[in-house]
């Protein structure tokens, strides 16, 4: 089979297994799953497998299940579970009622251990993990049989009911498959079925005392389920012999299949839940849904909207081989697809003073666009009056040859209002520049000159009287390099990945509204208000910049 990634054609090579199973007649319809394992939250690689489990589900007239893969009872909580339905339901996907957890199939799962008992193929170990481990063997070296590998299958029945009654000690026994301790694959040298674990599970309580493996509870999950392609990242590539091992050799009520696809990783961030879980709970980061995380919950908060996700998905494609994707690649889908959805508004980041000097009248009010591109969006009333703020990166009192924006002497348009000169600059006692004092031309108003005059920049601005303080929160990737060391990642964070402006304004009515659209401010970005906001303190998180400045800053 030749492999496709056209992510331009929406088709890649599971797309294409499931056609030509569906095809051939091999199967009759299709069931996928997305299977987490509630034990954090999900992040964009997680995004992934779901676009891709849901996406084609529904493409093929199937269905997608949700399955929490709850077989580790120590690590897993209510709360990540909660968590997990939210932000599948946020990104687009919907289970329906199918809505499984594999603890709901500890009973069958049991019956089948004991199936495979009375087939000789499965036996109860004493073993210390240590021994087992050492007896293992190695990728050149077979490993060696338990001792314990030929008891009778009464006594295995025996010893497997009483591990289950409660009898023995956490890692006293296990249950293994009988499979080949001289397999080449060393997932097939007989793995372990079931260990004993003395712990309260969120669902089952403590009904049970052993819990099965991941690869004993979750091909025969699917098979349950009549799952059919039964897709998953390549690191199971290896399992697949035993997944199919067990279907052969159990009586299960369907066959599914597994294939394998290459799992996300993406520069300057990393896509692993134990290292995420470090994150939140030595607090390097302020929670999960930090906006610098790239959880789904961070990301939302941080203002990227589903669509940008779900885009930027179709656009990676599903391949075979395990690749690295830029930052870069995620922040354009996110941008185009705000550059569509997000209205227009002036934000000024960090305000300068502007007085016009020859401006007598009383406030004006003028029209600006909400959306260049969309008439529909409408325009709105912005205030225009003697003081204004304009932004203090748009000046500059000695400008190099390049400069266009203002400097003393220097005329620009403001947008939709008029053209200003700057005749003066006023300074602090420290000789920071602190107001500039400067004249606008009436008959430039919505911004053009009627004797034909050019400027060569356009500014953003707000009325100083008729805007609002706001706190902006700027992010940045949350580590220095672009392949960040796991081992040590705190060492590798970078220690700018936030920003807080606190005297940014803001336009009023984006003050009062509670809307968590995301926004653009011109010459800015997009932003979105953050839940951290209060009736008198908006605040606003950079969901992503106009335009990709960020290699510049790091100075790459
Ligand atoms: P852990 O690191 O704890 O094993 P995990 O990230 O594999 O966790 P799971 O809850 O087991 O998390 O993942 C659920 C599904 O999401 C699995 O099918 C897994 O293959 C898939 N998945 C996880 N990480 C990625 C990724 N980076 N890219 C694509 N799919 C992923
Ligand atoms: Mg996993």
């Amino acid at each position: 089979m030749t492999e496709t990634v056209a992510a331009e054609t929406g088709r890649d090579f599971i797309r294409d297994i499931i056609q030509a199973d569906l095809d051939s007649g091999r199967r009759q319809g299709v069931v996928t799953r997305f299977p987490p394992e509630p034990n954090g939250y999900l992040h964009i690689g997680h995004a992934k497998s779901i676009c891709l489990n849901f996406g084609a589900a529904q493409e093929f007239g199937g269905r997608c299940h949700l399955r929490f893969d709850d077989t580790n009872p120590v690590k897993e909580e209510q709360e990540y579970i909660d968590a997990i339905k939210a932000d599948v339901r946020w990104l687009g996907f919907d289970w329906g009622e199918h809505l499984y957890h594999a603890s709901d199939y500890f009973e069958q799962l049991y019956a089948w251990a004991e199936h495979l008992i009375q087939a000789g193929k499965a036996y109860v170990d004493d073993q210390s993990p240590e021994e087992m481990r050492l007896a293992r063997g190695t990728l050149t070296e077979p490993g060696k049989n338990s001792p314990f590998r030929d008891r009778t299958i009464e006594e295995n029945l025996d010893l497997f009911r009483r591990m289950r009654a409660g009898e023995f000690p956490n890692g006293a026994r296990v249950l293994r498959a009988k499979i080949d301790m001289a397999a080449g694959n060393i997932n097939l040298r007989d793995p372990v079925l079931y260990r004993i674990l003395h712990a309260n599970h969120p669902r089952t309580g403590t009904a049970w005392c052993i819990y099965p493996s991941y690869d004993f509870a979750h091909g025969q999950s699917d098979a349950i389920e009549h799952v059919t392609h039964s897709i998953c990242t390549l690191e199971f590539a290896d399992h697949r012999p035993l997944y199919d091992w067990f279907i052969d050799n159990l009586p299960v009520p369907s066959q599914p299949h597994q294939y394998e696809f290459a799992r996300l990783n993406i520069t300057y961030t990393v896509l692993s839940k134990r290292v995420l879980t470090t994150l939140v709970r030595d607090k390097h980061v302020a929670g999960w849904d930090d906006p610098r995380m790239p959880t789904l919950a961070g990301l939302r908060r941080r203002g990227v909207p589903p669509a940008a996700l779900r885009e930027f998905v179709r656009r990676i494609g599903v391949a075979k081989a395990n690749s690295l994707v830029d930052m870069a690649m995620f922040d354009s889908a996110v941008r185009d697809t705000l550059n569509k959805t997000a209205q227009r508004r002036m934000a000024v980041l960090k305000p300068l003073k502007v007085v016009i000097t020859n401006y007598e009248g009383p406030d004006e009010e003028l029209e600006a666009v909400n959306h260049p591109d969309d008439p529909s969006a409408g325009t709105r009333k912005i205030a225009f009056g003697r003081e204004l703020y304009i932004e203090q990166d748009d000046f500059m009192e000695n400008p190099p040859k390049k400069f266009f924006r203002l400097s003393p002497g220097k005329e620009v348009r403001l947008r939709y209002a008029y053209f200003i000169t700057c005749q003066e600059v006023v300074k602090d006692e420290s000789g920071n520049v602190v107001e500039l004092r400067c004249t606008y031309d009436p008959a430039t108003k919505g911004g053009d000159a009627p004797d034909g005059r050019k400027v060569k920049a356009t500014l953003h601005w707000l009325s100083a009287r008729d805007s609002v303080a706001a706190e902006m929160r700027l992010y940045n990737p949350l580590f220095k390099n672009p392949e960040p060391n796991v081992a040590d990642f705190t060492n590798e964070m970078n220690p700018n990945s936030l920003e807080v402006l606190a005297d940014a304004r803001i336009e009023p009515a984006l003050a009062r509204s509670n809307s968590t659209e995301p926004v653009q401010f011109e010459r800015q970005g997009y932003f979105t208000r953050d839940p951290d906001s209060t009736a008198d303190r908006p605040v606003f998180n950079r969901t992503i910049g106009l335009r990709d400045t960020f290699a510049k800053e790091v100075g790459k």
